[in-house]
């Protein structure tokens, strides 16, 4: 009698053992690949991320108001913890500990070359950019995470209006703090030189994207490219239930709506002769990846590696 009863709870143990593995594997989905199909994607998306979105509304919500009104939210806190926690400031800390996580968005790839000039496809130079501007945060700063929407010369879908919303899903499927999509301009006269950046015009995330452009236009200045401008571009044809023009750039517009600022940086133009120089070698390609790292991190504010 007592062996079978031993037995029935070994048995037990280890049938919950399995459950316990089973949940653990669907509850962890990691992506690391984004090869999904787009059905593939909408279902993950919205399974996986609808209930997040609105956590992560919330907690944006909440962020705003701390923001903003520190006094009160340290006043909150008092009230509800003992005297002894009082004295200590936690906001900084929080700070320190808190993950930025990035979406970096190397502009086209696969068979959409982007812009071509001195036998240069636009694909290939994003892709550097963005790896270097990647490796730049990952080896110096604290606390960020870095994704990046392809490590390959690929397109993210056949379509393209499917591929650039792609790269939106796939800064909200890691939560990111931001999308910069890297990119390079050309003109029909080959004669304009400088940086554009395209920032969404949506007011729950303009002021970020703002912000975070002029991080970034200030490392790029400094490296000798002029500014032209940061800007935000209105659609022709897509308005909300209130007639307000959506974002121009899908980039913009899709990551809008995911409560993301995602931003668009021209960084040069690689059909004019005074810009071919940030581009023109491996090391020029690498410093223009470091200024956009550097401008992100002077945005979030990100901390610096001790040796
Ligand atoms: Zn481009």
């Amino acid at each position: 009698m007592k062996l079978t009863i031993r037995k029935l709870l070994i048995f037990i143990l280890a049938a919950l053992f399995l459950v316990g593995c089973g949940k653990k594997d669907e509850e962890e989905p990691t992506v690391t690949q984004h090869d999904f199909t787009v059905e593939q994607w909408a279902d993950f998306y919205d399974e996986k991320n609808a209930a997040k979105a609105d956590a992560a509304n919330k907690d944006d919500a909440d962020d705003d108001n701390s923001g903003t009104n520190e006094g009160n939210s340290s006043t909150d806190t008092s009230d509800d913890k003992n005297d002894g926690e009082k004295d200590n400031n936690d906001e900084p800390d929080d700070k320190k500990t808190k993950t930025t996580v990035i979406t970096i968005d190397p502009g086209h790839g696969g068979k959409r070359t982007g812009a071509i000039y001195n036998k240069i496809n636009e694909k290939d130079i994003t892709l550097k950019v963005a790896k270097y501007a990647r490796d730049y945060l990952l080896d110096n700063y604290e606390n960020v995470e870095v994704y990046l929407t392809r490590e390959e010369d690929k397109d993210l879908d056949p379509d393209l209006a499917t591929d650039l919303e792609m790269r939106a899903i796939i800064a909200k499927d890691h939560n990111s703090d931001a999308l910069v999509s890297i990119h390079f301009n050309a003109s029909e006269d080959h004669k304009k030189t400088g940086t554009y950046i395209y920032v969404s015009r949506r007011e729950h995330v303009a002021q970020q994207c703002k912000d975070l452009a002029k991080a970034i236009m200030k490392e790029l200045t400094d490296l000798g490219l002029r500014e032209r401008a940061i800007e935000q571009r209105k659609s022709n044809d897509m308005f909300d239930e209130t007639g307000d023009p959506y974002d121009y750039y899908a980039i913009n517009r899709h990551c809008a709506a995911r409560n993301i600022p995602g931003i668009i940086v021209e960084q040069c133009f690689m059909d004019n002769a005074n810009d071919w120089q940030y581009i023109e070698s491996e090391m020029a390609l690498k410093t223009l990846g470091e200024a956009n790292a550097k401008g992100i991190a002077a945005y979030f504010e990100l901390v610096p590696k001790s040796e």
